[in-house]
């Protein structure tokens, strides 16, 4: 069937940055509710809208279209005394930024007894390209319409 509102879309990508280099790729299919539901980017589902399962795209996204633009004031200077210990420069952890909203924020250095943390999604301020295939399409169960994502294998589990 072809994917229209309140379809359920199965599909397999990878995201490679403007110069090609492979930043992350689906070891499982991805399932998301099409149509409007913010489960996928908006150009995604403009580009997949009408189509059937076998369907492929290459997608280049700018990044207002995707994770947004980086926001500098997301860049943190934290005590190390304050910090879980084990944690690496490249290692992730959940905090709180200044905005006061819950942020994943990547450890950029430690320096001395300071450990600089950025809480710009990784993929912020960055043009992105999407190789997309459509696995599978069928009807979204009422449920799924409901909660306003898909179920089951590759979807949301509850
Ligand atoms: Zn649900």
């Amino acid at each position: 069937m072809k994917i229209e509102k309140n379809t359920a879309v199965t599909l397999r990508y990878k995201i490679s940055d403007s110069l090609g280099k492979l930043l992350e790729q689906s070891d499982e299919p991805l399932a998301y509710l099409h149509g409007g539901y913010g489960n996928t980017f908006e150009k995604i589902e403009e580009a997949l809208q009408g189509q059937e399962p076998g369907y492929r795209i290459a997608l280049e996204l700018q990044p207002q279209e995707a994770y947004g633009l980086r926001d500098e004031s997301l860049l943190q200077t934290i005590p190390k005394s304050e910090f879980p210990s084990g944690v690496k420069v490249g290692g992730q952890l959940r905090g709180q930024g200044e905005d006061g909203q819950s942020h994943v924020f990547t450890v950029l250095k430690v320096k001395g007894d300071k450990v600089l943390l950025d809480g710009n999604h990784p993929f912020a301020g960055k043009i992105l390209r999407f190789n997309i295939t459509v696995t599978e399409v069928r009807p979204a169960t009422e449920e799924e319409v409901t909660h306003g994502h898909v179920h089951g294998a590759h979807g949301h589990h509850h």
